[in-house]
């Protein structure tokens, strides 16, 4: 008697699991199966092998969906564990202006920068927002991302902030990418605060946090600890006070100018430490010591024009679980793509393929605490995956700027196919 399947994958040319559990793969964390096979059963993945042992041992259920991954590789789907995908305007003018030669500090400081996108998001209705949060999840799944975090920070008042991470639960709810949502109310001080900041944070601790709590609208919180921002001892504030609350921490730490964000994740107990182009040799050693992972951005150096990045090769040597995102955000990285940030990773970062697909998918996972659920084509784990049309998985960052992704397969459902979204009616 054969077990049963809803879904049966046969023939894949290249199986990349990102499961190093089973030491007879090949390409170390890559957990490489050639001619490959998976069996996928009530939205999670059943079993894992060559074809041959899959096709023994499982059969389709009635109405089952039989695919052959000939000429493709397949990986788990992509976890963005870094984006701002809820946000309203656009900001291409400040693009051609830091080509002119605007750095990015001296545009938020002429009105320009993340007061420009508060002020959009203040203007624009829910349902607005929404529908182009829509568009922007369809695009991210189109590129291979089936799980996302995404942050508030555009609102900067309580009903503000209120509305995005509404519009990012309503986006989780109708979408079929899965949405972690992270309170970042703490993203810049407000206009209208410049001049009292410390009436804004008493405003963050005393009423927005535990609002967001008490509305089960958050999993994370999130500060900028950044010069010109928030110092070292108000983000320890912040999210001292958040993780009381039952919000897991989060930091954008020392992306311009070295803060000891790094060290503060590791003091707090943060999931992640996001960013770390400034990072000093006592953060890494800070971060060595912990259970943090690092989230590179490389999107945002690339789209502002820096010449530095993260020391991503001293984090790998140290034996750090190295994450890499997105950053989707109108102002420093206006990018869906999980693969050509898997290019800048290799390109920018020194980070090899492997490195860089364990990059985009479990340690990413892991940034997002969602590691037991997805991040690994693994028996159990949410059937997440996806398959390229490329020949190994060097394509991956090799063959740029292009996609490669032809079917995505979300809780065991096929959503995109052919490269583009396949549409099931209400049920996400
Ligand atoms: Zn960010």
């Amino acid at each position: 008697m054969k077990n049963v399947a809803d879904v049966i994958i046969e023939g894949i040319d290249e199986l990349v699991t990102v499961d190093p559990g089973d030491d007879t793969r090949e390409e170390g964390d890559l957990g490489l199966i050639r001619d490959g096979a998976v069996a996928l059963g009530g939205g999670e993945i059943l079993a894992v092998g060559r074809s041959r042992e899959i096709t023994e041992t499982y059969r389709l259920t009635k109405g089952g969906m039989r695919l052959n991954g000939q000429g493709q590789v397949l990986l788990p789907g992509f976890v963005d564990p870094h984006t701002h995908v809820v946000f309203g305007g656009s900001r291409e003018h400040e693009f051609e202006m830091r080509i002119c030669g605007s750095s990015y500090q001296e545009i938020a400081a002429r009105g320009g920068g993340i007061r420009a996108t508060v002020s959009a998001v203040r203007q624009t209705p829910a349902e607005e927002l929404l529908e182009a949060g829509l568009r922007r999840l369809d695009r991210m799944l189109c590129y291979g991302t089936t799980t996302a975090e995404a942050k508030s920070g555009y609102g900067l008042s309580l009903e503000s902030e209120i509305k995005l991470l509404e519009v990012a639960r309503d986006l989780n709810d109708r979408h079929p990418v899965d949405l972690v949502s992270t309170f970042l109310g703490a993203h810049e001080v407000p206009e209208e605060y410049v001049h009292r900041k410390e009436e804004y944070i008493d405003l963050l601790v005393d009423e927005m946090i535990p609002e967001v709590v008490r509305r089960d609208l958050a999993e994370f919180c999130d500060v900028f600890c950044e010069e010109g921002v928030y110092t070292r001892e108000e983000s320890r504030r912040i999210l001292s006070s958040a993780s009381k609350a039952g919000l897991k921490p989060k930091i954008h730490a020392d992306e311009f100018t070295n803060q000891k964000g790094a060290e503060l994740a590791v003091e707090i107990g943060a999931t992640s430490a996001d960013h770390l182009l400034a990072i000093s040799g006592q953060g890494l050693n800070a971060l060595r010591e912990s259970r943090v992972i690092p989230v590179l951005l490389p999107g945002t150096c690339f789209s502002l024009g820096l010449d530095s990045y993260a020391p991503a090769r001293e984090m790998l040597q140290w034996g750090l679980k190295v994450a890499l995102g997105t950053d989707l955000n109108p102002g420093s990285s206006m990018t869906e793509s999980m693969p050509m940030i898997t290019t800048l990773a290799c390109v920018m970062l020194h980070m090899t393929p492997a490195e860089a697909i364990v990059g985009a998918t479990l340690n990413a996972a892991l940034a997002v605490d969602r590691a037991d659920q997805v991040g690994s084509v693994t028996q159990g784990k949410k059937a997440d995956l996806i398959l390229l049309d490329m020949p190994s998985f060097r394509y991956l960052p090799y063959h740029y700027g292009v996609n490669l992704v032809d079917k995505v397969i979300k809780n065991g459902r096929l959503v995109v196919d052919g490269g583009r979204r396949v549409q099931h009616g209400d049920n996400p």
